[in-house]
């Protein structure tokens, strides 16, 4: 079975629609790895078209939390901060219900996966950031592989004999990850950071354990003029723009 990971919409719909219509025919599984919301325009709508499509699964996010009200605001930074307290306004009942029941990480020992917002030893905080950071969160979790997001930067690392190892992998192609353990990252749909403004996904084939990393342009634009007139922060636009 093929199974799209999705990570970080951040209340991007013009993004989610862009990746769901890239990958339209490439999936049989959609799995979320939080932060459905925080920081966009439009929290409401994305978390109602991913529910329409019954993801198998979803994680909490730290920005999901915070929109909740479940995390002090004051950790975050002055524009996060504002974002979270508007989308909280934003959500219907029903979403915020659905939201407070996520957890931000699934141990699935069938699958021989674990899944995590953050990182495994602190699901809803912790960035894994570097190879020396994917070494050490090796030990915290049981399976085989641990996917993650929160980084907002598409990647995936290999453990090795000292260390962990990051690989270089072509978008577009699946990358044969049998038999190895690995920490991957699908990168973020809504707001991107590794400097390519395009929303970011991946595809994990779960009989071959491979995984394939994509990139799609969307309607930058729209979503900038969105926040815009949402009277959030100017920065969560321009951001857009550099995939920063
Ligand atoms: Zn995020």
């Amino acid at each position: 079975m093929v199974v799209l990971i999705l990570s970080d919409i951040h209340a991007n719909l013009e993004a989610l629609e862009a990746v769901l219509d890239d990958a339209r025919d490439a999936y049989e599984g959609l799995w979320f790895l939080g932060d459905a919301v925080g920081y966009g325009p439009d929290p409401e709508a994305c978390v109602q078209r991913l529910r329409a499509l019954e993801p198998e699964l979803w994680l909490a996010g730290n920005h999901d939390w915070a929109a909740l009200g479940k995390l002090d605001p004051s950790t975050f930074n002055p524009e996060a901060r504002f974002a979270a307290e508007w989308t909280g306004r934003q959500l219907s009942a029903a979403t915020r219900a659905f939201l407070d029941e996520r957890q931000p990480r699934l141990d699935l020992p069938k699958q021989d996966l674990t899944l995590v917002h953050g990182s495994p030893r602190h699901p809803i905080w912790e960035y894994i950031l570097d190879a020396g950071m994917a070494a050490s969160c090796f030990s915290a979790f049981e399976t085989t592989a641990c996917l993650f997001g929160h980084t907002h930067v598409p990647v995936v690392y290999e453990e090795g004999v000292d260390g962990a190892a990051r690989l270089r992998y072509q978008p577009g192609e699946w990358l044969d990850l049998a038999g190895t353990r690995f920490l991957a990252n699908p990168g973020s749909v809504g707001q991107p950071r590794d400097g390519d403004a395009r929303a970011s996904y991946a595809l994990l084939d779960l009989e071959r354990g491979s995984l394939r990393f994509e990139r799609v342009a969307y309607d930058i634009a729209a979503v900038q003029a969105k926040i815009r007139s949402a009277g959030l922060p100017e920065r969560l636009a321009a951001r857009l723009d550099f995939g920063w």
